[in-house]
């Protein structure tokens, strides 16, 4: 006789966690939980919620209309920030899934991971960092931190989205910039978190291959043999290639890692796309500096006016009413950031 089903359907996923999940994962019913306290859902563990807040807010709406490398010419099928946060996704699930981690939560992390990015991609950034920093020399503009306070405090008209300890952990720690790729203690403390860090340069260091090879920035002999012959010659054989070397190389659990020899390939890739086209070949250099002045101008305009900034009391002091017009700024699509400059700042 089969009894009835007295527990919840979210205990029920929580005991399957307990079962099924490595030791090692971050399991759900273990989160260190909320800022404000929150009566569990019925159906959802706490990263799957999390997930879903992620999901339904206006910021993830936003990457859709945010560059990932290409601004112009951009064409249909050229990533943006929110295909890229896709396709980091997929791939953290699919390692997660493999090493009995938590996908739930690596879904969660990388769904959210870029939500701050600034308008225009990493020129964009550059250009939000220098003139907030003109503003305000202790403040600066990252994509990650900022990733944080979008959902910590911006998201909600200000509320902020209340996500997990674990997920804002995640957030918080998935970029390593330029850096090469190393186990280091500005690691996440989930391995989850460390899985979508590693993901999200395995994610973008072969689509933006496919991107730039697409739109003939780069040409399939541009790329070192030893590097092709490493990864294979497609996004699929690059994919295939760095996730089995993950799953193989991560198996004991103790860090989310490559073997020493993928490292290696990465490192030396990543290396060869910000030479030849992050920091040339992406994005012309009339339309860098374009990108620049469309930001800079921008931002000395909103502080010039600040009761155009939402959300700012009047009679703020100036590092609240810099705060204020960087998170304005940097919540932007590109095409908004290109409307308010021709409004705003294009006929002074
Ligand atoms: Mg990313």
């Amino acid at each position: 006789m089969i009894l009835p089903e007295t527990r919840c359907p979210r205990e029920v996923t929580e005991e399957l966690e307990e079962r099924m999940l490595a030791p090692q994962a971050a399991h759900a019913a273990r989160t260190r939980g909320r800022c404000v306290p929150t009566a569990p859902c019925p159906y959802r563990t706490d990263y799957q919620r999390d997930r879903d807040r992620i999901l339904h807010s206006k910021s993830f709406r936003r990457l859709a209309a945010k560059t990932q490398v290409f601004v112009a010419p951009r064409t249909d099928h050229d990533r943006t920030r929110l295909t890229h946060s896709l396709e980091v996704c997929q791939v953290a699930r699919t390692i997660a899934r493999a090493l009995r981690l938590n996908e739930d939560l690596a879904e969660a992390i990388a769904l959210g991971h870029d939500l701050g990015h600034s308008p225009f991609g990493h020129a964009g950034e550059a250009a939000l960092d220098a003139v907030y920093r003109s503003y305000d020399p202790d403040a600066g503009f990252h994509h990650a931190a900022q990733s944080l306070r979008v959902v910590e405090t911006l998201e909600r008209d200000g509320v902020g989205l209340n996500l997990t300890w674990e997920v804002r952990d995640g957030i918080l720690h998935h970029s390593k910039g330029a850096a090469d790729w190393a186990d280091d203690t500005a690691a996440a403390s989930t391995l989850e978190g460390q899985l979508v860090a590693l993901c999200d340069r395995i994610a973008y260091s072969s689509h933006d291959i496919d991107d730039a090879l697409r739109a003939g920035r780069l040409a399939p002999e541009d790329f070192p043999p030893h590097l092709v012959a490493a990864l294979g010659p497609t996004h699929s054989s690059r994919l295939t290639a760095m996730v089995h070397d993950v799953i193989t190389a991560s198996r004991d659990l103790t860090a989310i890692r490559m073997s020493p020899a993928m490292t290696v390939v990465t490192n030396e890739l990543k290396d060869f796309m910000y030479t030849h086209l992050y920091y040339v070949r992406s994005i012309p250099s009339h339309i860098r500096v374009r990108i620049a002045e469309c930001i800079t101008r921008l931002f000395h305009y909103y502080m010039a006016y600040p009761a155009l900034v939402p959300g700012l009391a009047p009679g703020a002091d100036r590092p609240t009413v810099a705060r204020a017009v960087c998170d304005h700024v940097a919540g932007m699509t590109d095409t908004f950031a290109e409307e308010q400059y021709a409004r705003y700042v294009a006929e002074e």
